[in-house]
């Protein structure tokens, strides 16, 4: 199964937060690269939903 853009930018995020020490270790504080994945997400998913309006 091929994953959608959405997807994997999600899955991206989340395996940085299994491996990386500073999103395992709540008292380090904040992960840049854990925030950075975020965005993408985050943009990933409004430019997917601007598609959808599109297409609609
Ligand atoms: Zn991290």
């Amino acid at each position: 199964m091929r994953l959608s853009p959405l997807q994997q930018a999600y899955s991206r995020y989340v395996q940085h937060t299994i491996k990386c020490d500073t999103c395992r270790n709540v008292d380090h504080g904040n992960c840049a690269t854990s925030e950075e994945l975020w965005r993408v997400y985050q943009a990933v998913g409004a430019a997917a939903y601007r598609q959808l309006a599109e297409d609609a």
